[in-house]
């Protein structure tokens, strides 16, 4: 059975009292959800990466970061390493967002190399792929994803691969209001399940957890994730609201 996963992406949101007061909403509500079983990663910013560990320690949900270097350590003026996270309790990290594609440049080369240091001090990564609208409207989000999917990961080992978490982000439905419909979200997980089958074979295709996110709000989560193949979300906007925020939790559990 594989994992349902919800993972908030705070972004660069929210001042150190904001954080605060969020993290205390969503741990009064998550202690309430006794039987949920969904794997809840809460990523704010890296200043506020702290306290979220602090409060994780009651074990209602890890902690993820947003980014990481590429390098190990070392004069990289700026820059925040894996081992640095391993060592204050973050267990995932969001790596190949859309934003950081495309602000920040990052190519294929430096997330392979962001996945390496990821996997290295056992941080779990959300590796987010999606096609723009252009390549959508062109019929290409297959050849894109399959690009973002062979090219970020697929020059890991099994063992490797086993520890990744995937989130389809269509670019055209981040932070707009518009989702994928169901159905184009669920052809999109098969399509990356048909990729993995093809690379590790069935068993990993049909373990590997593959989130959606873009728009996911707890208005429309459980159609979204009551389709085959979607495991949950990765969630932006609708994740600085506590309560919005654990309904989808719950939502990924029940759909
Ligand atoms: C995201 O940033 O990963 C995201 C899905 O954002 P939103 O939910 O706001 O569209």
């Amino acid at each position: 059975m594989r994992r349902k996963i919800v993972a908030g992406n705070w972004k660069m949101n929210l001042n150190f009292q904001e954080a605060e007061e969020l993290i205390e909403d969503l741990l009064e509500l998550l202690a309430e959800e006794e039987e949920l079983k969904t794997e809840v990663v809460v990523c704010p910013p890296y200043p506020y990466l702290e306290l979220t560990t602090d409060f994780s320690e009651e074990k209602l949900f890890h902690v993820g970061a947003q980014n990481l270097s590429a390098f190990d350590a070392g004069a990289y003026t700026g820059e925040i390493s894996a081992s640095m996270l391993a060592s204050m309790d973050v267990t995932h990290c969001i790596i190949g967002h859309s934003e950081r594609r495309k602000y920040f440049n990052e190519d294929d080369q430096m997330l392979t190399a962001k996945v390496n240091q990821a996997l290295a001090h056992d941080i779990t990564p959300i590796f987010c792929v999606g096609e723009l609208l252009p390549e959508r409207e062109a019929g290409e989000h297959f050849k894109t994803v399959r690009w973002q999917v062979r090219h970020g990961l697929f020059h890991l080992d099994t063992a490797e691969f086993s520890k990744v978490v995937i989130a389809y982000e269509p670019v055209w439905a981040i932070g707009t209001g518009v989702t994928a419909s169901p159905a184009q979200a669920a052809e999109m997980h098969a399509y990356i399940r048909t990729l993995i089958d093809e690379r590790y074979g069935p068993e990993m295709a049909e373990k590997t957890s593959i989130l959606y996110g873009g728009s996911c709000n707890a208005k429309n989560a459980t159609e979204l994730f009551a389709q085959p193949g979607i495991d949950g979300g990765l969630i932006g906007g609708a994740s600085l609201l506590a309560e919005e925020f654990v309904s989808i939790c719950k939502q990924a559990q029940t759909a």
